[in-house]
């Protein structure tokens, strides 16, 4: 039986099929995936029967299930609020009395990043070759480390520095949709060590290791944005992702943790 989490010792129920991007978040069976070899920089639409796989027992499959409903409730405030921005726009310019505020849960966020990250960079999937380690703390190509297991279960959160970091970009335009877009960051050792996440409008980056990304983010280039040209905030004090229409604050997208 494969089981990303057998390091954990409970492995449980026989082997059960996995979709690697939780189908709930999308609320439809068609999503895209960027940054992979075989997608050529180009967004590449798969139906979402053709990203599953057997990568985890039955047991731990249900327990990260939870973890897949919260990302769904994530999508929800994120579509929210897009929403939101183009009823306020057509609007047009005014002061908002109104100051919405839209939340997304951290810890489960990050959770949901750290397993969709090692369900797509698994050495059997073979969506990233060569497979590498997931994790400088993983010695096995194609394997999470299993600090990084027991993170995406919920037992023992990242810290030091690892973790889920929002990037802000100057100007915020948020669009509704179901998109999910993932690109892997390598050390030089090389080992996988960063993902990058568009989820709906949102991106993320979750950095594995502690110590936490360097200052200067100006190499990376995420679907053609420079890295260095966005705001990268930690997870305390909660992240805000702050909608203005014309100079006017109209709604908060927050981060909670
Ligand atoms: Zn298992």
């Amino acid at each position: 039986m494969l089981c990303w989490a057998a390091g954990l010792g409970d492995c449980g129920g026989g082997q059960s099929r996995e979709h690697l991007i939780s189908a709930g978040v999308f609320g439809g069976d068609r999503i895209f995936v960027h940054g992979f070899p075989w997608c050529k920089g180009e967004p590449k639409e798969i139906g979402l029967p053709g990203l599953t796989a057997k990568v985890l027992c039955r047991r731990h499959n249900e327990r990260l299930s939870l973890v897949d409903k919260c990302a769904q409730r994530s999508a929800i405030a994120v579509n929210a609020a897009a929403d939101l921005m183009e009823t306020r726009q057509r609007m047009g310019r005014r002061r908002w009395v109104n100051v919405k505020r839209f939340e997304i849960d951290g810890a489960m966020m990050e959770r949901w990043c750290t397993k969709t990250m090692v369900n797509l960079l698994l050495g059997e999937n073979k969506f990233c070759e060569p497979s590498l380690p997931i994790g400088s703390d993983s010695e096995v190509p194609g394997r999470p480390s299993e600090r990084l297991v027991r993170a995406a279960c919920g037992i023992e959160p990242l810290n030091h520095g690892a973790g889920l970091y929002l990037l802000v970009p100057d100007e915020v335009n948020l669009y509704s949709g179901r998109r999910v877009s993932f690109t892997p960051l390598r050390s030089e050792n090389p080992k996988f060590v960063a993902g990058l996440f568009r989820f709906i409008d949102l991106i993320f980056m979750l950095w594995l290791d502690p110590g936490g990304p360097p200052d200067d983010l100006s190499g990376p280039v995420f679907q053609g944005e420079q890295l260095g040209h966005m705001t990268l905030l930690p997870r305390f004090p909660d992240p805000q992702l702050k909608v203005k229409i014309g100079e006017h604050l109209s709604h908060v997208l927050a981060v909670k943790w």
